[in-house]
């Protein structure tokens, strides 16, 4: 027998290890950032086509690298910033592997530029499956550019993998993100198919988060800031009245790298404690510095987890800052010296939504709801009834076999169309705890759940809206502005389209602010800024369920958000609007998402139960 280990030849060993470093696009930004960071640059400029699919780009000015250095940049394992092991605990930088340019040339075509201060000319080099292709001298300004273009290109598994544009853009943005928010003394710009999307000038931390997170975080933050012996904390947390419906304006950086810990969310929530609603998000933007040994440097660096010796410790010094922040700013009067003009104007547009206007938007609401609406609704399913109707006709000449290789679902439209020749009682029907509603039957009853039946409803008005007839928009009177974390901003342009058939009038207002001119009629006005929250919120939690459209997502999260809740009273002609419209659907027994919407109890069967 032969021997059969091999060596693999290295363009091979360098694609599978790039496998761990460069996931997607936004993994490459990420390295590219850092890197350009860890070269002392003070400005840095992303570019990307495509999503990053066709170019990734980042230019800084940072200390650039020599002929040699800039070669042996590519080579795995080849780092500038550790030379022994007891580096490895004094890790001040934000890369070390000496891993990333190495993976990015095993998987995409690389030009570098780059010229250190001290040279006359600097170097130029193109690489491609890890191999240098072509080296010249240029002349160049101090610093260094990457171009990666084509990622993937020799790993069409890989690059088929990849998700839409939209999506791919969105974790580029949120990695952009979260290295400009670490480093507000460094100018960032991004731009994407030659749009500017972020123009970032050098500033401090707080002039950092409203460059990002918008306007409305302007005299609406609270400083943190605590120092030990072990642990410094500082940064700043939204004022309990800024926290929205939508995670999402929430970042922690350890030596200021983002990482994302759910107990340290936790501890930060703790503090908050009743100052917000169980529902909703606060911001945050932490920084902890600790002692690089206090940490597990062998936590890959690529994922952004991170253990602590001592976990505990952390936890409480977390929350306490942030409670001791929050204390002073309640007992402190707040003067906000800083509200800028425009703002203090976009505020006055938000007029107070008094207790008047709500009853009388809530009962109009409703009453469009279950009645105005239903009205058409009604008269357009009633004629297909009618044509079902003919077509089930016992006269007309349907075989009872053909009727059994029938689905179910004729079984049930049959079902349907019996219980709904006037066997319901709607006159009687009554609502219990106010969650479900009891519709008595000719032969045993009916027990409705009113979300559950309210969400079937309003998931098949919304897929007639997208697909035909889009629903009418009920203009706002005070025209709201919302402001976004980047990524939801990205995510909210996406679905555009599809919420103006849905009856939501927005419009892009640059910086990741919208200005929503309208809802659909059913929406309570002055609750359109939370509709939104929450929608988006909702949606992302369905974001990562591949078998959805972008469509499918939005219709479900909309008609879960928009659906009555338990709770809620209902008028008797407002369980009747829901009985009617329900068994108007087409699919009425279920959810969209699987839930029962009601259960049948039959007299006979209930007899039973009695012994009877
Ligand atoms: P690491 O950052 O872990 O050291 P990389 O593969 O990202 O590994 O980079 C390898 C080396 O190339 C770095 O250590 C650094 O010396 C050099 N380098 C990379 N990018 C830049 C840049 N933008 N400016 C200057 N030097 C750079
Ligand atoms: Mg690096």
């Amino acid at each position: 027998m032969p021997d059969i280990i091999q060596l693999l030849p290295d363009n091979i060993a360098n694609q599978i290890a790039a496998g761990e470093v460069i996931q997607r696009p936004a993994s490459a930004v990420k390295e590219l950032l850092e890197n350009a960071v860890d070269a002392g640059a003070d400005e840095i400029k992303l570019i990307v086509n495509d999503a990053g699919k066709s170019l990734i780009q980042v230019i800084d000015n940072g200390k650039g690298m020599s002929e040699i250095d800039a070669r042996m940049s590519f080579e795995r394992h080849a780092t500038s910033k550790i030379k022994d092991i007891e580096d490895l605990f004094r890790i001040k930088t934000m890369g070390f592997r000496g891993e990333a340019l190495a993976s990015i040339a095993a998987v995409a075509q690389v030009e570098l530029k780059t010229k250190r201060a001290e040279d006359e000319t600097g170097v130029f080099l193109e690489v491609e499956n890890s191999v240098v292709i072509k080296q010249e001298p240029i002349a160049a300004t101090n610093g260094t550019s990457i171009a990666m273009k084509n990622l993937f290109f020799n790993v069409p598994a890989r690059r088929n993998f990849l998700k839409s544009n939209a999506a791919e853009l969105r974790h580029i943005v949120d990695e952009f993100v979260r290295v400009a928010m670490a480093f507000p003394e460094i100018f960032f710009s991004l731009s994407s198919n030659g749009q500017q999307v972020f123009h970032l000038e050098a500033g401090t931390l707080k002039q950092r988060i409203v460059q990002i997170l918008g306007n409305n975080y302007n005299a609406k933050v609270v400083s943190v800031q605590e120092h030990t012996d072990y642990m410094n904390i500082y940064g700043f947390v939204g004022k309990p009245e800024t926290a929205k419906k939508t995670r999402g304006d929430q970042y922690f950086f350890v030596n200021n790298r983002f990482i994302k810990s759910a107990y340290l969310n936790h501890a930060v929530m703790n503090a908050f404690d009743e100052m917000i609603a169980k529902d909703s998000f606060p911001m945050y933007t932490l920084f902890i510095d600790l002692d690089p040994s206090q940490l597990d440097i062998n936590v890959h660096p690529t994922k952004q987890e991170i253990k602590f010796e001592d976990e505990k410790i952390v936890y409480a010094f977390v929350q306490s800052a942030v409670k001791h922040a929050l204390a002073q700013f309640s007992i402190t009067p707040t003067l906000d010296f800083e509200l800028d003009a425009s703002i203090q104007s976009l505020d006055a547009v938000s007029k107070p939504f008094t207790e008047e206007n709500k009853s009388s938007a809530t009962s109009s609401s409703l009453y469009s709801t279950f009645t105005k609406k239903n009205q058409a609704h009604f008269v357009e399913s009633k004629s297909e009834l009618k044509h079902w109707k003919d077509f089930y006709e016992p006269t007309k000449k349907v075989s009872s076999t053909e009727l059994q290789v029938d689905s179910n679902e004729t079984k049930k439209d049959f079902d349907f169309l019996d219980a709904h020749n006037s066997k319901f009682e709607t006159e009687n029907c009554f609502q219990l705890h106010n969650t479900f509603i009891i519709l008595p039957t000719h032969n045993g009853y009916y027990l409705l759940h009113q979300q559950n039946a309210h969400e079937r409803i309003l998931y098949e008005r919304f897929i007639a809206a997208v697909d035909g007839k889009p629903m009418s928009t009920q203009q706002s009177l005070f025209p709201v502005t919302i402001d976004l974390a980047p990524a939801d901003a990205v995510l909210l342009n996406e679905l555009l389209p599809d919420l103006q058939h849905l009856g939501y009038m927005l419009e892009p207002f640059g910086n990741n602010t919208f200005v929503i001119q309208g809802t659909p009629a059913d929406v309570v006005q002055g609750n359109e800024k939370v509709a939104i929250e929450k929608m988006l919120e909702q949606y992302k939690h369905f974001s990562n369920d591949l078998k959805y459209s972008k469509r499918e997502k939005l219709l479900r999260s909309l008609a879960l958000q928009q659906a009555i809740k338990p709770g809620t009273s209902l008028t008797e002609k407002e369980m009747k609007g829901l009985v009617e419209d329900l068994f108007n659907c087409t699919t009425p027994n279920i959810t969209a998402n699987g839930k029962p919407t009601y259960l049948e109890f039959k007299k006979n069967e209930l007899n039973k139960m009695f012994g009877r």
